[in-house]
């Protein structure tokens, strides 16, 4: 059985079905058999009416035959009287006094009937019972557990469901891949029954072992791809970057402040992988502010005392710019620094600050005139030649796209056949069990303080009638001399709210420059006409954004509006209210990021958060959840449990592409895959099969 072949070879699928089925990713039949239920109608309470029994509460599953209102002779009111059938045999409904019933049903229809039965002279009878449209409504009988899809207009589950059973139809020798002992092992259904078993499940316990055995394989396959890349990745070679311990213990004593700890034990994790002949892959995690910024200013300065080279990325220019300061501030009187970005090209020479002309820049950095190169992704489009390179260090890595990381690793190989030292560096904390599964190749270091002294940021969900309030609190925070942000809601195109909150996708620059815009103005003229304003937004030239930050740094500007532009990385200490408006369109983890740009220093800090209406519900608790704690750690932990890992993690290297049904919750099925993975990888010539699988696996967009 050939998984690869089109849809289009499927019965009854012309040219207008493929371009829909296309919409949904839907080319090959695998695609078809791989598209599996969100969730699944269950009828398996539903019985025949042959088996109704006096005074029960039932559901019955049967097709309307008649369908008619009367008015009753004694009481003077309506009565609705059905006849329906379940093929075999038939029974009467009634309800009072809701004649529009009449409208919602009709002769023909399938529906499920939920009511308690009463029986008189005539047989059984269903009193005013609920009524719910029948989705599979072909047949009558055969009560089961029904799946349901996700659709594009012009798809109905009826006729998907159809083309399933088609490709069903043909998977009896599917070849199973996963190795038969470990099959046995663990008594996993074969992959053709758990595939039928996942769409059309005979019952709950059918449907719970086909999604074991499919969870199993999605986190096997991940997990195996990092055995064998890390596996790969030790064999390759990469520049010996010989730990300086003298001058790097003069660095950190002319740091303003001590390290933490943590800081500590996480450079000194760094410095001796950088002393390995092999690359190293290694993520440095700590909460915002948590201060990874001077331990990666260690390892960049400890390579170019080797007499290498190192590239530092960040996702934003205002990030980039920000990084080039403080290495600057450090490491200038050692080693010449440029910035390359989209519309910066700096340099500091010789201690000495220099404007250039990008291709100037590109020149000398290709030269060999600078030892560190801080950018954005412009740097990756650039023909750039960096012949010493030996560590690239990554900022706030989940926000590069998985086409940025690629080319981000494309530099880093081919540099006379070494491959450079990889640090990437996340403020999303990531639980280590789901790290060591989504990053089985990375090693992870972990800052778990902060720098003492912090103050903890009060956050609080303001109500629409205290808004005034809340700008008089900052102005009062102004005039102590203290700075503030305001993130401007998002505006999203109206069919991406129902979407429920994969906004962050969707959001469009345009609009939310309006936004800022029309929030600036009446920030500016209404509320705070006497303090300083200004605005931010992804729409503006990078040199504009500039010139904005740095007014803001140097306290030009009192109060800071702008996009979610701020919310990485930015650094200002003097910063003390952070403001979000819209606040239920955001993660918790980008709500934490927000937040963290203020409580950087000993002022007293708040976060305030406002929503677009009034909070309820889901939305509530969440901003509750988030108004009580204050680790980012927590919070990820509830955005895992709420959103999916996918939503946290964005779609960097993790299993969110290939990870349909499993999640970080699957621990127990997480352990045995990790275990399997780790036995077959030095075995995996034995089984051609897997072998075949796992190398389509990892030329698929799973790159790393
Ligand atoms: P993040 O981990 O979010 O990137 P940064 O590296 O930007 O955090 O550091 C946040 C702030 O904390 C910076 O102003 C930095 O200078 C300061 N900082 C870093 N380490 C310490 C420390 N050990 N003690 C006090 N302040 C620190
Ligand atoms: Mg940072």
């Amino acid at each position: 059985m050939d998984l690869e072949k089109s849809v289009s070879t499927l019965n009854k699928v012309g040219v207008a079905v493929v371009k829909k089925l296309d919409k949904i990713g839907i080319h090959t039949i695998g695609d078809l058999l791989y598209y599996f239920p969100f969730r699944y109608d269950d009828y398996q309470g539903v019985v025949g009416i042959k088996e109704l029994q006096e005074g029960k509460l039932v559901s019955v599953k049967a097709k309307v035959e008649l369908i008619a209102n009367r008015r009753s002779f004694k009481t003077r009111k309506i009565i609705t009287e059905a006849l329906v059938s379940d093929g075999n045999n038939s029974l009467r409904i009634i309800w009072f006094n809701q004649p529009y019933v009449i409208k919602n049903i009709k002769p023909g229809d399938v529906f499920i009937f939920t009511g308690v039965v009463k029986t008189d002279m005539l047989g059984p009878q269903l009193i005013a019972p609920s009524y719910e449209r029948a989705i599979d409504a072909e047949n009558t009988s055969h009560p089961k557990l029904v799946p349901i899809y996700f659709l594009t207009a012009g798809l109905s589950q009826k006729y998907l469901r159809f083309l399933i059973k088609q490709a069903l139809l043909e998977i009896n020798n599917l070849k199973d891949y996963i190795p038969t002992e470990v099959i046995e092992e663990n008594d996993f259904l074969p992959l053709n029954l758990a595939l039928q078993g996942i769409h059309f499940p005979e019952d709950n316990n059918d449907l719970a072992n086909s999604q074991k055995r499919l969870k199993f394989d999605e986190i096997f396959l991940v997990q195996l791809k990092s055995e064998l890349s890390r596996k790969n990745r030790l064999q390759q070679k990469a520049p010996k970057i010989v730990f300086k311990e003298n001058e790097i213990k003069e660095l950190v004593s002319q740091l303003p402040f001590v390290l933490t700890k943590s800081q500590k034990i996480s450079a000194w994790e760094i410095l001796k992988d950088l002393e390995k002949t092999s690359p190293m892959n290694r993520l440095l995690s700590g909460d915002v502010g948590s201060g990874k910024t001077v331990v990666a200013a260690m390892s960049l300065y400890c390579a170019t005392l080797n007499g290498f080279q190192a590239i530092m990325m960040a996702p934003t220019e205002i990030l980039a710019k920000q990084h080039f300061q403080s290495l600057e501030r450090l490491l200038s009187k050692y080693l010449n620094i440029a910035l390359l970005t989209r519309s910066q090209f700096l340099g500091v020479v010789n201690n000495q600050p220099v404007e250039y002309k990008k291709k100037d820049l590109i020149k000398g950095v290709s030269e060999g005139q600078f030892s560190i190169v801080i950018g954005t992704h412009t740097l990756l489009s650039e023909k750039i030649i960096l012949n010493k390179l030996a560590l690239v260090v990554i900022d706030e890595q989940h926000r590069f796209g998985v086409k940025q990381r690629k080319m981000i690793k494309e530099k880093i190989t081919g540099l006379n056949g070494l491959m450079a030292h990889f640090l990437s560096m996340t403020a999303t904390p990531i639980p280590r069990s789901l790290a060591l599964t989504l990053y089985g190749d990375l090693d992870l270091s972990t800052i778990d303080e902060m720098p003492l002294g912090r103050k903890t940021i009060t956050t609080r969900l303001v109500e629409s009638h205290n808004r005034q309030k809340a700008y008089d609190f900052i102005a009062e925070q102004v005039k102590k001399g203290r700075q503030a942000f305001v993130v401007c809601p998002l505006i999203l195109p109206a069919d991406s709210l129902q979407n429920d909150n994969k906004e962050a996708v969707f959001f469009d620059l345009a609009n939310e420059k309006k936004s800022v815009v029309k929030e600036f103005e009446y920030l500016s003229k209404k509320i705070y006409p006497n303090f300083k304003v200004g605005y931010l937004h992804g729409k503006m030239p990078g040199k504009e954004k500039d010139e904005i930050m740095q007014k803001f740094k140097k306290g030009e500007i009192d109060i800071l509006i702008s996009t979610s532009v701020v919310e990485v990385g930015v650094d200002i200490p003097n910063a003390s209210v952070m403001m979000v408006e819209g606040a239920e369109r955001f993660g918790l983890a980008q709500l934490h990021q927000f937040r963290g740009r203020v409580g950087r220093s000993d002022h007293q800090s708040y976060c305030l958060l406002f929503t677009t209406n009034e909070a309820r519900g889901n939305t509530l608790d969440r901003l509750i959840f988030f108004e009580k704690n204050n680790s980012g750690f927590k919070l990820a932990e509830k955005d895992l449990d709420t959103r999916g890992p996918g939503e946290v993690y964005g779609d960097l290297q993790s299993g969110q592409e290939v990870w349909k049904l499993a999640g970080p919750m699957d621990s127990e099925i997480i352990k045995i895959a990790r275990f399997a993975a780790a036995r077959i990888a030095p075995l995996l010539n034995k089984y051609p099969n897997l072998k075949e699988k796992i190398n389509d696996f990892i030329l698929g967009n799973h790159w790393e």
